[in-house]
């Protein structure tokens, strides 16, 4: 296969030894931060509303159903800690998109993509103003994400892009920007992304619902569902809530309900941080308009700095493991940290001696639709929200309150979207998911290899709704 930009011009090798000498596997986005704790649950208690999990989804769904009805008796139970799974180890790339990029929703909802979109916009700008008007310190950055082209057969796929919100850079403007070998052209799209601080939003989030008079617990895991004739009651080991609804925002863990059981399947993505770059680290890069970044391969990288300059690096391994489990074990994975580390010092050669001071796992939500499904279970008295697949920073508000229409029985615009009202198809059980997952990935690695072109089964799947185009 042709080598890509990557193996075209490798990273020193004796310098990537050095960068992961002393790599700490932990999320820096935790560190420092003052995490309160919340108890855990023991004993009944009655609720109006019980939300199961406490990511963004929870919090958001808690946030929104106060400030609905600030008399609404809301529960939030989590099963670990607040915001510890993905809404706590992500990129902090928060994009208006709900469909997973213009491409996937458009081929999936062609009559509806305008709405789509206007709706995605309007639901990042009522995060940022949210975030604001909660006084959450989620360091909110409007610099945009610029999508960068490091091998000659994608430079046709950023003019294609190029529209009102996004500027196309040539190869000088780009490297002006952020200065790598490696980059082409780009399309710095200003604004329909920002970045935020991914723990400092789930814990501001989580804050400012308790301050509404949330009851949150942790070390809760629910373990059972039922309808209880007027209600629902949730149960823990220790306890259990009454309610009249109930929201899941679990995510990709096993759902409450059977018939969602298929419809998710956990894909480990990896990142790496690096130690604060220097004064003259930083004037060799310039990246002085601190944009997110990512390239436009199938397995593409995401990086962007940090308010003390460090830069996160993540992406291009997506690792399914038989089995669907989210397991603490498959947060590691040494190949993928060399790999990630070989791809940051080819993007970055002049920063050779850099040390990653954090490394750490995380699963991704995925579903067969790339973006959320919703619905709603026991005679509409529980609603549910899933499978944001890697892009749910922004689209876990919108699921939120796609959940509280859903429950309050009122059709708004929200609920009657296609997007909403269509559940995709699930996985099929095992073994034939992880033949499928690992055959579609292998196809996608070759076609990255092989100028873009998409082989036999990986057409097939875009014929049918199922073919992935980062
Ligand atoms: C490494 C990584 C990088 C990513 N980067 C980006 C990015 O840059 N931009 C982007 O938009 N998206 C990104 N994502 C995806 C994004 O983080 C998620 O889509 C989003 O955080 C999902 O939020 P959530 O609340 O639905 O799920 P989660 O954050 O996973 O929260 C679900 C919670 O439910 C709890 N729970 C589950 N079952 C139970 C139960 N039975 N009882 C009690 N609690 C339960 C879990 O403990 C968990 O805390 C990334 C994801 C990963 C892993």
């Amino acid at each position: 296969m042709p080598p890509t930009v990557f193996e075209r011009q490798p990273a020193d090798h004796a310098a990537v030894g050095l960068s992961l000498a002393d790599t700490r596997h932990d999320v820096l986005w935790f560190e420092g931060l003052d995490r309160p704790r919340h108890d855990s649950l023991s004993g009944r208690i009655d609720a109006d509303l019980v939300i199961v999990g406490g990511g963004y989804t929870g919090l958001w769904a808690a946030v929104h159903a106060k400030q609905r009805h600030p008399d609404t008796r809301v529960v939030l139970l989590e099963g670990e800690r607040v915001g510890w799974a993905a809404s706590g180890r992500n990129g902090g790339f928060c994009e208006a998109s709900l469909t997973h990029g213009h491409e996937n929703g458009v081929r999936r909802w062609p009559d509806e993509i305008d709405e789509l979109e206007r709706l995605g916009r309007e639901n990042l700008a009522g995060l940022v103003a949210d975030v604001e008007s909660y006084g959450i310190d989620a360091e909110v950055q409007a610099t945009g994400v610029l999508a960068v082209a490091v091998e000659p057969h994608q430079l046709p796929w950023l003019q294609e892009e190029t529209g009102d919100h996004a500027v196309y850079l040539d190869r000088e403007q780009v490297r002006a920007e952020v200065n790598s070998p490696t980059y082409l052209a780009g399309l710095w799209d200003r604004s329909e992304a920002v970045l935020v601080q991914p723990a400092k939003l789930a814990l501001g989030l989580a804050r400012t619902a308790a301050d509404m008079g949330v009851t949150i617990f942790e070390h809760s895991r629910v373990t059972e569902l039922d309808d209880n004739g007027n209600g629902v009651v949730v149960r823990t080991g220790a306890g259990s809530v009454r309610a009249r609804q109930a929201i899941l925002a679990t995510n990709v863990f096993p759902s409450l309900l059977k018939r969602n059981a298929l419809m998710t399947v956990p894909v480990y993505d990896y990142v790496l941080a690096t130690e604060p770059l220097t004064p003259e680290q930083l004037s060799e890069i310039g990246w002085n308009n601190r944009q997110g970044l990512t390239d436009l391969a199938n397995q593409f990288h995401y990086y962007r700095m940090t308010a003390d300059n460090r830069i996160v690096f993540g992406g291009y391994d997506a690792i399914y493991n038989y089995g669907r489990k989210v397991r603490p074990d498959y947060e590691d994975r040494p190949e993928t940290y060399t790999r990630l580390a070989e791809h940051f010092l080819t993007t970055f050669p002049q920063l050779a001696g850099i040390r990653f001071t954090h490394k750490w796992g995380g699963a991704i939500d995925t579903c067969t639709q790339f973006c959320a499904f919703y619905g709603t279970a026991k005679g509409g008295k529980v609603a549910y929200a899933s499978g944001f697949t890697g892009l749910g920073v922004g689209a876990t508000r919108f699921g939120a309150d796609v959940m509280l229409d859903l429950l309050s029985g009122a059709q708004t615009e929200r609920t009657t979207l296609k997007m909403v009202r269509k559940r995709p198809l699930p996985f099929p059980p095992e073994p034939i998911a992880s033949l499928g997952i690992n055959v579609t990935r292998w196809s996608l690695d070759r076609a990255d290899h092989n100028e873009g072109n998409r082989n036999l089964l990986l057409r097939g799947l875009d014929a049918i709704g199922l073919g992935f185009d980062s």
